[in-house]
């Protein structure tokens, strides 16, 4: 992506994330005129992402529709993997190995129990596994495990390669990238704007996007090798819940806390808490090198689902934002359905349950946000 040309755009994108990026590539591939705007592309909440892509582990009480929009974002993975792998010409690192969901205790596997009722009284495909079954397929959990069940179609990308393939992809379609921050919305000159600036959304917009932190670590398999184990696991162990996510190249991420707070520093006490239910899960983890302890903030909603759509009263104004825990598994669908909104001007009816103006009470509206700014 090079310099931005003169003059008004069809579309400015504001965040180059997975979302911005995404949607960029989309518009432009249809022959959009496209300006990506962030002054550090990929460094936000993607660039400690753990990359699971989780619709049917990821389906909780009381989140239905959500789990409608994670479910077809899902089912369009495959498809836009492979067309993002020829576009940029760079491997993802996505792997369609499954995810086993365990319990370390009788308590453990009491509460998974519970979620997978629900999960299969929705329809999705999660098979309850005996002890045996299980170490069937991972002979590396602990012998302690009590049960656990097969998410067959969750998946995983990596984060780390996917930012930098949509970037690539973006620019062979013709998008340009702005190294600057966008510190108002009346700064763009755009036919459309795309507010994906993930937890530097609310500013901007005044819509009820808030960081909701996440502590994360990186092991890595001594020697060089891929990691003793395939299937994302995600597991409950003494009541600390966690996942693990093994890459080819030998890393295992182990993740991660979620605290209502505004800081990146990583503390001993998350650290320990989930080194000792990772160890717990795979005691193999033990003898791993640990390379990396960070922190990031996804960007959360009131309800944990995406604002998608116009702001309330700015027609030209789209959110594609508050992905939350979701915005890897929900890039696909969101770049399809904005895209398809930018051309048509016709929203698609899988957005109406994620309009900006089911906040209209809590966020006071964009331009008050705006008018703050100038005063
Ligand atoms: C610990 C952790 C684990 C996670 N694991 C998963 C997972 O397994 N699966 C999953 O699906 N999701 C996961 N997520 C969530 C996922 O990372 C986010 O939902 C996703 O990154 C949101 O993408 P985004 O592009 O909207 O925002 P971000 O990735 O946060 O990117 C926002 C971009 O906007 C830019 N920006 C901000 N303000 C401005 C401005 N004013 N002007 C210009 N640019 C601006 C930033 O520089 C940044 O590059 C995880 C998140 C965390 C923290």
């Amino acid at each position: 992506m090079l310099s931005a040309p003169a003059g008004p755009v069809d579309v400015a994108v504001v965040g180059a994330g997975p979302i911005g990026l995404a949607v960029a590539w989309r518009c432009a591939a249809r022959g959009m005129r496209v300006v990506v705007h962030d002054p550090a592309p990929g460094s936000g909440a993607s660039a400690v992402a753990a990359g699971m892509l989780s619709p049917v582990a990821e389906a909780y009480f009381g989140e239905r529709e959500l789990t409608g929009l994670l479910v077809e974002s899902a089912a369009r993975w495959p498809a836009f993997a492979a067309e993002l792998t020829e576009a940029s010409g760079t491997d993802l690192g996505y792997r369609t190995e499954g995810t086993l969901v365990v319990g370390l205790t009788g308590d453990d596997l009491a509460e998974a129990g519970r979620l997978w009722a629900y999960q299969q009284e929705l329809g999705l495909p999660v098979t309850p596994l005996r002890p045996t079954e299980l170490r069937g397929r991972e002979p590396a959990l602990a012998p302690g495990v009590r049960g656990g069940a097969l998410a067959a179609t969750d998946h995983q990308v990596d984060p780390r390669l996917l930012v930098p393939a949509l970037r690539t992809a973006a620019r062979r379609a013709g998008a340009v990238l702005v190294p600057a921050a966008v510190r108002r919305l009346s700064d763009v000159d755009a036919t459309v704007t795309v507010v994906a600036a993930g937890c530097g959304t609310a500013p901007l917009t005044g819509l009820p996007v808030r960081p909701v932190k996440g502590q994360i670590l990186r092991l890595r398999a001594p020697g060089g090798v891929a990691p003793g184990f395939r299937h994302v696991i995600r597991g409950y162990a003494d009541g600390e819940s966690v996942y693990l996510v093994p890459r080819a190249d030998g890393e295992v991420v182990l993740g991660a806390t979620v605290e209502e707070r505004t800081d990146t520093t990583v503390t001993a006490g998350a650290v320990l808490r989930l080194l000792r239910a990772g160890v717990d899960l795979l005691p193999e983890l033990a003898e791993y090198d640990l390379v990396e302890a960070v922190a990031g903030l996804r960007p959360g909603t009131p309800d944990n689902a995406p604002i998608l759509g116009p702001l309330p009263d700015r027609p030209d104004v789209l959110a594609a934002t508050g992905h939350h825990r979701h915005g890897i598994v929900l890039t696909p669908v969101t770049a399809d359905l904005i895209a398809d909104l930018v051309t048509t001007g016709v929203p698609d009816p899988l957005l109406a349950p994620f309009g900006a103006e089911r906040f209209a009470s809590t966020g006071s509206g964009h331009h008050r946000a705006e008018e703050e700014t100038w005063t």
